[in-house]
């Protein structure tokens, strides 16, 4: 039988932890008393509230794969903003780009000549036709959802249970035990009934999807190629391949949305795995952690929407904004994509995620514990189970407190992991070391747990 763990000496370790943490970390402390003032939460983003610890760190500087916080602590960091930081923190050539940019205007409502050159690249990358900007990911997805509506005349869309695709309130949902459509736990104050506008599928669940696409009313299916934000869900063998065949047969747009998944490689995962969407969206690490991200779509997509696009009404028709592909945001886009995110940068991050991968497994093997740890490219999370085969499983296994102590332990030893999973990024600038502290810490964290 496999290994578990003790509960009691968890709590105890974690509360180890806690003190160790507050002692370590007395200015963040006090900036977090003071900020609960006037920031609602007390901190500038309502999510800046999920690390363990009990206040947020306050950081100062970060360069590379490492940061400082207000304390003079130093990390080495694997949560890397949770992708939007993938490149490495302070690229130089973005903050030239930036810096240079910044002077000669930001804003202006006309076109710069860094789209021209960033829309050849994209083509070149991802293989889709047409491309156009969007500030966050979350903008994106909700622009060609609105096309993908228009286009079919179609009111449903359907995405996977428990996927992640920003703030759009569609997508907020997940699936209850008779495969009905509901709020996510936590969702704040959703529009109408969720049931109203999408339909849930399980991943990895191509018969379900099938059926639920019979139905008809179903414009589009937005979804990542792999899970990434209940964890990493891997899609199973040719399981992607069914979803593009029953999408087709059923008219429905296929979107994808690369916005973590491009750590498969400098094409995402629709380069690496000839995945053929009719929409694609990313956003975060496209602009080197400046705001901005794109979409894209197929020539066929981009015939049909030109006209609309070109209309009289455009400025009101729910697509785009004042900043929207604005020169910044087109010059940190242009840098970035031009001096990292290439595959000489994945050749070096995914050995190391491999290496980081190995060092985790290790540690809990030693144990005989039933753990897990998957892979997709750059980035890596180690579960508390065997690994799931959709969103329900892998929420199933979520274990708060345990998930609480790996993460204090590792940060009260320098190290950074993303908050909402046990999850690491690897950039071009970690090194062999950095990922051999991880494996040691991992392994003294699990050591703490187990040893009598
Ligand atoms: N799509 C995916 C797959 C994401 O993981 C996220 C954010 N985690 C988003 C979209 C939304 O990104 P943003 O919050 O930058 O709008």
């Amino acid at each position: 039988m496999a290994a578990s763990i003790d509960r009691d000496r968890l709590s105890l370790a974690l509360a180890d932890e806690r003190d160790v943490f507050a002692s370590r970390h007395p200015n963040s402390y006090e900036n977090s008393l003071r900020a609960q003032q006037h920031l609602v939460t007390g901190v500038p983003m309502p999510w800046m509230t999920r690390w363990p610890g009990g206040f947020p760190v306050f950081f100062e500087e970060a360069h590379g794969a490492h940061f400082v916080d207000i304390d003079g602590n130093e990390f080495i960091d694997f949560c890397l903003g949770d992708t939007g930081a993938m490149t490495g923190h302070g690229l130089s050539q973005v903050a030239e780009a930036l810096a240079v940019r910044a002077r000669r205007g930001i804003t202006t409502m006309l076109p710069s000549t860094d789209a021209v050159v960033i829309g050849d690249e994209l083509t070149e990358r991802f293989g889709l036709a047409k491309w156009q900007f969007a500030m966050t990911a979350t903008d994106a997805n909700r622009f060609v959802l609105r096309f993908a509506r228009q286009l079919t005349g179609r009111s449903k869309i359907a995405v996977m249970d428990w996927c992640y695709h920003g703030t759009v309130d569609e997508t907020l949902v997940i699936m209850d035990e008779k495969g009905n459509t509901i709020s996510r736990p936590g969702a704040i104050g959703p529009q109408v009934d969720p049931a109203l506008t999408t339909r849930v599928v399980p991943f990895n669940d191509a018969d379900a999807l099938d059926k639920v696409l019979a139905h008809g009313d179903v414009a589009c299916l937005l979804m990542e190629p792999a899970l990434t934000n209940i964890g990493i869900v891997l899609p199973q063998p040719r399981y992607l391949e069914k979803v593009r065949e029953i999408t087709r047969r059923h008219g429905v747009l296929l979107i994808i949305d690369e916005t973590h998944t491009i750590c498969a490689g400098p094409g995402g995962c629709t380069k690496a795995w000839n995945l053929e969407p009719d929409f694609f969206v990313i956003g975060k690490p496209i602009g080197g952690g400046m705001p901005a991200a794109i979409y894209g779509m197929t020539d066929e997509v981009a015939d049909k929407l030109e006209p609309y696009l070109r209309s009289d009404g455009v400025d009101v028709s729910g697509v785009g904004g004042t900043l929207t592909g604005n020169a910044l945001a087109l010059a940190a886009v242009r840098a970035t994509l031009s001096s990292t995110l290439r595959q000489e940068d994945f050749d070096h991050m995914i050995p190391l995620a491999t290496q980081w991968t190995e060092g985790v497994r290790s540690g809990y093997e030693r144990h005989g514990l039933a753990w897990n740890v998957q892979q997709l490219g750059c980035r890596a999370e180690y579960w508390f189970c065997p690994p799931p085969v959709n969103g329900a499983q892998a929420a199933a296994a979520i274990d708060g407190e345990l998930d609480a102590f790996m993460h204090l332990f590792a940060l009260n030893r320098g190290i950074l992991l993303t908050p909402f999973h046990n999850m690491a990024l690897l950039s071009p600038f970690h090194t062999e070391k950095d990922v051999d502290t991880h494996t040691e810490v991992f392994a003294e964290a699990v050591n703490v747990l187990m040893s009598a």
